[in-house]
C-alpha cells in the first residue's frame, strides 16, 4: 500500500521549526517509514511546477511554518491548501504571527528605510532598494510583493490544526503525526496541545502567592531571577497565566520567564490583554506616584505582551499610517 505523503513548507520564520523535525531524533526514522515526504524545501529540491502538478488530495497533510508576508508565500500556501487534505499551522509564526509579527508595530516603509538606508552597517551609496520588477542584461527579474502586514496562516488560508510553540516540541509533533496517521484527530480548528495555562504545570507554581502585589517590574537583562521562585512573585513579567501549556516549561527551566510562544489559553481572546488585566489587578497603583512607578518599569509593553501574538491579537497592528499602501 502506498504511504501517505506529507509536505513541509516555510514562510516568514527563522528556520527553528525545521530544526524541530530534525530534533525528532530517531523518531524521524519512524516518520520516514510511515510517510513519504513530498515537499521539504530545506532538504529536498522540489519546484513550484512539481507541486502544481499534484492532484488535490495527493498529499495527506502540509505542515506550514512561518507567518505570511510576501506574495510568493501567499501563492505557495494557497497552492498547498488546494493540493493537501489537511493543513497544520506549524509553530508560533504560522499560528499567531510569532516574532516576525512584531513588524506590525511599524510600517514597511520604515523597515525598508532602516534596512537599506539608515542602519549604521549599511553601505548603499546609490540608495538601491529591491524592486518587484527590474531589467538586468535584458532579463526581466521579479521579486515578491512585500505586504503592509504580517499575517497568520489562517488569515490567508483555511487551517485545519495548529501546532503551537517556538518551535513546537518534538513530542507534540510526534503525537500530531501519529494522530494524523491513525485518523484520531480532534475537531477541526483544534490546537494540538493541552488547554490549561502554563502556570498549572509550572514547577514554580507553589511559590506564586495568592495575594500577589507588583510594585514595579524587573528585567532579566539587569537582574537575575531566583531559580526557585515564581517570576511574577519576584516582579518579572511572566506570560504563564495567559499562555497555553505543553512546551515542557522550557524557558522556566532555563530561568527565563515565559514569553508566550504557545499562544493564549482557549478562554483568552487576546493573550496580551489577558495578562494586562491580570497584572493590572495585581499592580500596586493606589497613588499617582505608585502607578507611575509601575507603568515606567514596564519596558516595551507592546513588544512584551504581544511578543509572539501581535498579528493574531485584537490589535493586529499598530496604526502608524492609515494612508499606507496595502
Ligand atoms: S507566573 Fe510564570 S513562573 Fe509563576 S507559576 Fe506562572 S508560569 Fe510559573
Ligand atoms: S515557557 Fe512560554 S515562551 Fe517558553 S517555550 Fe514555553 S510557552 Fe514558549
Amino acid at each position: 500500500m502506498a504511504k501517505p505523503k506529507v509536505a513541509f513548507y516555510w514562510c516568514a520564520s527563522c528556520g527553528g521549526c525545521e530544526e524541530t523535525v530534525v530534533d525528532l531524533a530517531e523518531d524521524i526514522l519512524k516518520v520516514v517509514a510511515a510517510v513519504d515526504i513530498a515537499l521539504w524545501p530545506v532538504a529536498i529540491d522540489i519546484k513550484l511546477k512539481d507541486v502544481q502538478a499534484w492532484k488535490p488530495g495527493d498529499v495527506a497533510v502540509a505542515f506550514i511554518n512561518g507567518a505570511v508576508r510576501l506574495s510568493e508565500q501567499e501563492e505557495w500556501v494557497k497552492l498547498l491548501r488546494e493540493k493537501c487534505s489537511l493543513i497544520v499551522a506549524f509553530g508560533s509564526c504560522a499560528h499567531i504571527g510569532g516574532i516576525p509579527g512584531l513588524a506590525n508595530a511599524t510600517t514597511k516603509e520604515q523597515i525598508f528605510a532602516n534596512k537599506y538606508h539608515l542602519s549604521p552597517t549599511i553601505n548603499n551609496p546609490n540608495g538601491t532598494v529591491p524592486q518587484e520588477h527590474s531589467k538586468v542584461d535584458n532579463y526581466d527579474l521579479e521579486l515578491p510583493f512585500f505586504w503592509k502586514d504580517v499575517k497568520t496562516l489562517d488569515q490567508v488560508i483555511d487551517v485545519d490544526y495548529y501546532l503551537p510553540g517556538c518551535p513546537p516540541p518534538p513530542n507534540l509533533v510526534a503525537e500530531a503525526v501519529n494522530a494524523i496517521l491513525e485518523g484520531k484527530l480532534p475537531p477541526k480548528g483544534s490546537v494540538l496541545a493541552p488547554e490549561k495555562a502554563l502556570c498549572e504545570s509550572c514547577p514554580r507554581n507553589e511559590t506564586k502567592p495568592d495575594d500577589l502585589t507588583i510594585a514595579s517590574f524587573k528585567r532579566v537583562s539587569t537582574s537575575t531571577p531566583d531559580p526557585e521562585k515564581c517570576f511574577l512573585a519576584e516582579g518579572y513579567l511572566c506570560m504563564g497565566p495567559a499562555t497555553r501549556s505543553g512546551c515542557g516549561e522550557r524557558c522556566i527551566n532555563g530561568n527565563m520567564p515565559c514569553r508566550g510562544c504557545f499562544g493564549p489559553t482557549p478562554d483568552a481572546l487576546d493573550a496580551g490583554l489577558k495578562l494586562l488585566s491580570a497584572i493590572a489587578s495585581r499592580g500596586k497603583a493606589d497613588t499617582t506616584e505608585s502607578s507611575q512607578v509601575l507603568a515606567d518599569s514596564l519596558a516595551d509593553p507592546l513588544g512584551t505582551l504581544y511578543r509572539f501574538s501581535l498579528p493574531a491579537s485584537l490589535l493586529r497592528r499598530r496604526l502608524v499610517d492609515l494612508h499606507e499602501n496595502s
